[in-house]
């Protein structure tokens, strides 16, 4: 099975299996675990900020961050389409008190024309704002960058008006190897950033959050609330360091199989790529409802050997990552085509994605 899925599937390489046999560890809640601390320095020193630490999800970076960024009874402005508002149960609301204000993006982006009168005014009756989350690379929209000329105005406009900033940047690392700016760039207009280690990296587990001093001494106590402190971390964590000196430059690798995936769902009648080009490592495709649903065309992917996700009642994606060779990806390129061509699997037992897509809008269809 060739599997495109998610780069979430990767498995440690055997190189990164003897680096985290060997990491030197220790208790990182009663002292410190020394590779947990290695890595925390790295991911600061990466992303330009003065302190991170490390996590055992991106869901709980983001959700401290948020809960740290707002008070109880405070909101949050974010896309409707993004991660922290579809995927992470709402945790804000059920263990922060927290409300989200949602902004339709386009293919993952928002203008930043679209933030005018959203800070709700101070009085009696309104909830508080005191955040922007946005999202880089963005996941539903297909691995979308989001523009750095765009960024800087909307969290610009977030601090002049007293706001502060949050970037979800699962894959950030991604948006870096495709820009050619660095993650510490790509991370200045915020005050905090949350990365992912487990995705395109290839890490088996963890997520780093960055910022301030401060804000990450805060972000300690609150992971020892939110039950993430963990004892000999450095065990994962050696994963994540060994990810992050090794697999960095070569996610160029992933956006180029991405990008020859692309052309070939481009060159297929019944399919499209939504949003009209791939950019990193995640290509949305339509499904036109002449050929059949969404679920039937990941079934008969699934048939001719392929596993992927059902992310909309007629959108599936695809994903690159690190386990993939060169080879592989034109193996599965000839099955797309293969399954283009071809009628519907008659069983229609939709291969539901692990997201499912019952109350999600569907992804923006390709204009
Ligand atoms: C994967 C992902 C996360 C974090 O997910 P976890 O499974 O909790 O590690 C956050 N944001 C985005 C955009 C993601 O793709």
């Amino acid at each position: 099975m060739i599997d495109l899925r998610s780069d979430t599937v990767t498995r440690p390489t055997a190189a990164m299996r003897k680096f985290i046999a060997e990491a030197e560890v220790g208790d990182d809640m009663i002292d410190v675990d020394p590779t947990v601390e290695r890595l925390e320095k790295l991911t600061a020193e990466l992303l330009g900020k003065e302190a991170a630490i490390f996590m055992p999800s991106g869901s709980m970076t983001n959700q401290i961050a948020i809960r740290l960024h707002c008070d109880r009874g405070c909101e949050f402005i974010c896309d409707s389409n993004s991660h922290v508002y579809n995927y992470e149960q709402a945790a804000f609301a059920q263990l922060s008190g927290i409300v989200a204000r949602t902004v339709d993006s386009r293919h993952g982006v928002i203008e930043p024309e679209q933030m005018d009168g959203l800070i709700r005014p101070i009085n009696l009756h309104f909830v508080r704002t005191r955040l922007v989350c946005l999202e880089n690379t963005h996941n539903r929209a297909g691995g979308r960058i989001f523009p750095q000329d765009k960024v800087e105005r909307i969290c610009r406009w977030a601090h002049e008006n007293g706001l502060r900033t949050h970037v979800d940047g699962a894959r950030l690392w991604n948006a870096a190897a495709a820009t050619g700016k660095s993650v510490a760039e790509l991370s200045e207009p915020f005050d905090s950033v949350s990365v992912c280690y487990s995705k395109g990296l290839g890490a088996p587990v963890g997520s780093g959050l960055a910022g301030t001093r401060e804000f990450i001494a805060e972000a300690r106590r609150a992971r020892k609330l939110f039950g993430g402190a963990m004892r000999q971390a450095g065990m994962i964590a050696a994963g994540a360091l060994y990810a992050l000196l090794h697999h960095r430059e070569r996610l160029v690798e992933d956006h180029e199989h991405a990008r020859r995936i692309g052309d070939t769902v481009a060159r297929c009648e019944p399919l499209s790529v939504i949003g009209g080009e791939v950019e990193t490592n995640i290509v949305a495709v339509a499904v036109d409802p002449s050929w059949g649903t969404a679920a039937q065309f990941a079934d008969s992917l699934r048939g001719g050997g392929v596993d992927s996700f059902v992310i909309g009642p007629q959108s599936i994606r695809l994903v690159t990552h690190l386990d993939l060779s060169s080879g592989r990806i034109d193996e599965a390129c000839e099955i797309i085509r293969r399954v283009a061509d071809g009628v519907p699997r008659a069983s229609g037992s939709a291969t539901q994605g692990g997201y499912g897509t019952a109350t999600l809008p569907p992804a923006v269809a390709s204009s």
